[in-house]
């Protein structure tokens, strides 16, 4: 008798939620004949518990995922919504794991940033079977229609941002001809923001290596060529090392176009191994991403040149704008509805703008901006 009373109660208050939310989610659930089950789910909540979000990123190996996770559960949290945040750790299959095991506790939406952004077709699509939302951070989640919105950089300006810093550090576009001798790494083949931000370089380098003012003499110069799996920076310190010996015992490297602070690093190691980083023979311009603290020091202590900084507090503003807009029924807002195609649909998506930063305006950027305290960069 009890136990039915119970029932009649979670149905007549899981009625009253589903009219009352009316949101075009629980239209459309209705229509697949889901959303009976997930309105009782969320009838099952307290009244002041908001919806809960599974926070899925891509490693602790680099300080800006550990920071956008921090940063996204404390902003849902002080909200009132409840978050549960994993790491892959670099390996798909852990990450594959983690989500499957949020669907299981029943999130009702899952922010991700993929390790590798093709592998989560499956798991996405029991997602979609879950009526759970998706929201790819940072990184694009491929070849997927189960992708409702995408957060991230504009990674195109990136690239651009990335080698204009170079042509303009060499003075090739105050008409300095050169020749410069330079090399190019590029990111993880399987992150689609590799390849973005791969196809900005090119769009600026291009004009200067087909008037020969810049010469990559590894003549290492494609996509795969230049990748690096998992951006990982002692793996391209493999490759540096393998090119300075291989190319430049007689030429003298003036960049090295790097994608990111890690990798920045595994080049100045390498490129300090044969003696770069005296009066004589100065480091190359070499470029990164992320303005991690060691990169940032870097800069400080003049090795590397400049970083791409971005502020990963936006990222989270916007997927927690997301959520918030879902969450009351209405359409989020979106900047960007024609660039990023995942291969099955171009996913709506917010931009945010990078910034070159280096000696000059680090200052301004990271710590003005309260990103930074001075202390932390010491
Ligand atoms: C991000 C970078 C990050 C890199 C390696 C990319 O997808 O856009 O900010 O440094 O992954 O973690």
């Amino acid at each position: 008798m009890k136990k039915t009373f119970k029932s009649l109660l979670v149905l007549l208050v899981a009625a009253f939620a589903f009219t009352a939310c009316g949101n075009s989610d629980n239209s459309n659930n209705a229509e697949e004949g889901k959303a009976e089950t997930k309105t009782e789910e969320k009838a099952d909540k307290k009244d002041n518990e908001k919806a809960y979000v599974g926070i899925e990123m891509p490693t602790k190996s680099s300080q800006r995922w550990i920071d956008d996770g921090n940063n996204l559960v404390k902003q849902l949290e002080d909200l009132g919504y409840k978050t549960d945040l994993q790491y892959g750790e670099d390996k798909v299959e852990n990450q594959v794991a983690q989500i499957e095991n949020m669907i299981t506790k029943g999130v009702d939406y899952l922010v991700i940033a993929s390790i590798d952004g093709s592998a989560l077709t499956d798991v996405l699509q029991k997602a979609a079977d879950a009526s759970i939302k998706v929201i790819a951070y940072d990184r694009l989640l491929m070849n997927s229609e189960n992708v409702d919105y995408y957060v991230t950089f504009d990674n195109f300006k990136v690239g651009t941002l990335t080698a204009q810093y170079i042509v303009d550090k060499l003075g090739l576009s105050d008409g300095e001809k050169g020749p410069f001798n330079m090399e190019i790494f590029s990111g993880s083949p399987d992150d689609n923001n590799a390849l973005i931000n791969y196809q900005g370089y090119m769009d600026v380098l291009n004009p200067y290596l087909e008037d020969g003012s810049l010469n990559i003499v590894s003549g290492q110069k494609d996509f795969n060529q230049t990748a690096t799996l998992r951006w990982d920076g002692s793996t391209a310190q493999s490759r540096m090392d393998n090119l300075l010996s291989a190319y430049y015992t007689d030429e003298t490297i003036d960049a090295v176009l790097s994608p990111i602070d890690a990798i920045s690093l595994g080049c100045i190691s390498s490129l300090k191994g044969v003696g770069y980083g005296t009066e004589e023979k100065p480091l190359p311009v070499i470029t990164g991403q992320d303005a991690n603290v060691a990169g940032v020091q870097s800069i400080i202590n003049g090795e590397q040149t400049m970083t791409i900084f971005k502020d990963t507090r936006l990222l989270s503003d916007a997927t927690t704008k997301i959520i918030e807009a879902l969450e009351k029924g209405e359409e989020p807002e979106v900047n960007d509805t024609e660039t990023y195609d995942n291969g099955v649909k171009v996913v709506p998506s917010n931009l945010s703008d990078p910034v070159a930063v280096d000696k000059d305006n680090y200052k301004e950027q990271l710590i003005d901006s309260g990103y930074y305290t001075e202390e932390e960069l010491k």
